[in-house]
């Protein structure tokens, strides 16, 4: 029996101009979700009874697409990050803006697959690479990568670092390495550092994690000390990570520092910039980013702070040849050819683990094109004088104590209470985080500061005002006094 064709598509819209108005109303209703952002709660919780549509069998006949959006709208939309909200301050988060989610909308319409070919995506991805060569200050022949963030990155940068120290683990595998390679980083370097290294083979045993100064910067003496320690042991020291704003407190290392002893050591040295690289275009902070053009590689973020939506993030390696030899692989089926579609140069399958990759260089492209870069570099500004701003009001509180200086845009500071013990403290102010978070008032993430639990307000927000640090502080003054009191007559809600 042979097949006759349907009519259309089986999963084409069957009513187009339905499938406009569709379209239309979804358009309008991103548009008024993020008009209107402030005047809903910063974060709250998916209620049971909508958690519970999320565990349905696979569906087997479909709803259609209207009735597929209402519910949407219904038990989605609704229950968000909160990472659009102005009084949203958790980890390090982007807010996205409008254009970045129909940028979102328009990538995902055409569909392209960026890996290679002569197709205006991957020409649009070489355009960012090269302006990301200028957002980091390396050369023009320094390859890159848009990757799905700074994790993803990492890996590259550090698959790309082995294939200096260690080129022959590609092929008989690490257990065949001589001296044991050794990493270096300060104590407060993000986990994806150690995640990479481990993934690579190389052992979280060789990962030393360098004490850090007052100001949560790499000890650079220690790390000196640390590294001439094993040299004399026989290990090999391989790479020297530096921060460009650490995520506990957005510390930047003493980069052009790290960079010299990298030299001396014949290390790679790598930067981990997924918050703080861009505001290398900040001009009051430039300068505290001097030695960074000097790296072997580094990541940052498109989705933190610029706004870009998640997840885009940039890999930039200073050595064309050692990214390729950690990750390109000829194979008959993926070769180029010297016209048609697999003629264009960059194949952007050999420079990482991803091959079937989206087009996520168009949100990028859409979002710089539209504000221009000086825009972000304001934006960024503003977020530092935020934190300065809400340190003040922080010092100016005989109940709030602020916990680590404010290096860029991160603060981390606690209520206060003569009363009570250092326990008491930490739980307390566990306890006032989730009543700002639940009340919908803020959302401060939390960490730990040389032992104390800490609120933590790290500033990206492109939509915050002054007004809502005053009303974070106000509220943190506030409730920090009802749980004092309610500590203090001995029925804790502080657990
Ligand atoms: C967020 C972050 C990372 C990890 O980046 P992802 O985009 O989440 O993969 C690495 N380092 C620092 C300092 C970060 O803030």
């Amino acid at each position: 029996m042979h097949h006759e064709d349907l009519s259309t598509s089986r999963l084409d819209p069957q009513d187009w101009p339905a499938a406009t108005a569709l379209g239309s109303r979804m358009v309008a209703d991103l548009v008024s979700y993020h008009r209107d952002v402030r005047d809903r709660p910063a974060w709250q919780p998916v209620p049971p009874e909508v958690r519970s549509t999320f565990t349905a069998p696979l569906p087997r006949e479909g709803i259609g697409a209207d009735a597929t959006y209402d519910r949407f709208k219904d038990t989605i939309l609704p229950y968000p990050t909160g990472n659009l909200h102005p009084r949203f301050w958790g980890w390090v988060m982007g807010n996205g803006t409008v254009t970045g989610a129909f940028a979102g909308f328009l990538a995902n319409a055409m569909n392209c697959m960026t890996w290679a070919g002569d197709q205006a995506s991957t020409y649009v991805e070489e355009q960012v690479l090269t302006w990301c060569q200028e957002i980091v200050g390396y050369p023009a022949d320094a390859t890159g990568l848009l990757v799905t963030g700074a994790s993803m990155g990492t890996l590259v940068a550090l698959a790309s670092a082995r294939a200096r120290f260690a080129p022959e683990a590609t092929t008989t595998g690490v257990a065949s390495l001589g001296a044991r390679p050794v990493l270096y980083a300060s104590r407060e370097t993000h986990l994806c550092v150690r995640k990479a290294w481990e993934l690579l083979g190389l052992g979280s045993d060789t990962v030393r994690m360098i004490p850090v100064t007052d100001a949560f910067e790499i000890d650079v003496a220690a790390l000196v000390d640390t590294i001439d320690a094993d040299v004399a042991a026989g290990l090999r020291p391989a790479v020297v990570v530096g921060n460009a704003g650490t995520v506990n407190t957005g510390a930047i290392d003493p980069l052009a520092a790290l960079a010299d002893v990298s030299a001396r050591y014949g290390m790679w040295f790598h930067v981990d910039g997924a918050i703080g690289a861009p505001a290398r275009a900040v001009p009051s902070l430039a300068a505290r980013f001097v030695g960074l053009e000097r790296s072997d590689s580094v990541v940052f973020d498109f989705h933190k702070w610029l706004h870009v939506p998640y997840g885009v993030g940039c890999v930039m390696v200073r050595h064309p040849e050692l990214q390729r030899a950690a990750f390109e692989k000829s194979s008959a089926y993926l070769s180029a050819t010297t016209q048609g579609f697999l003629s264009s140069a960059t194949v952007f399958g050999d420079l990482g683990l991803e091959l079937s990759r989206d087009f996520r260089a168009l949100k990028v492209w859409m979002t710089v094109i539209e504000h221009g870069w000086s825009a972000f570099a304001r934006a960024m500004e503003d977020n530092c004088g935020h934190a300065r701003l809400l340190a003040d009001l922080v010092d100016a509180a005989p109940d709030l104590e602020r916990l680590a200086p404010v290096s860029l845009n991160i603060v981390c500071f606690r209520y206060t209470t003569p009363h009570l013990d250092a326990p008491a403290h930490d739980a307390l102010n566990q306890q006032l985080l989730i009543e700002l978070q639940t009340r919908g008032i803020a959302v401060p993430s939390h960490t730990r500061v040389n032992g104390a639990f800490a609120l933590r307000v790290a500033i990206t927000n492109h939509r915050s005002r002054a007004d809502d640090f005053r009303v974070l502080v106000r509220e943190a003054r506030r409730i920090g006094a009802e749980l004092a009191r309610d500590a203090d007559r001995g029925d804790v809600a502080v657990a």
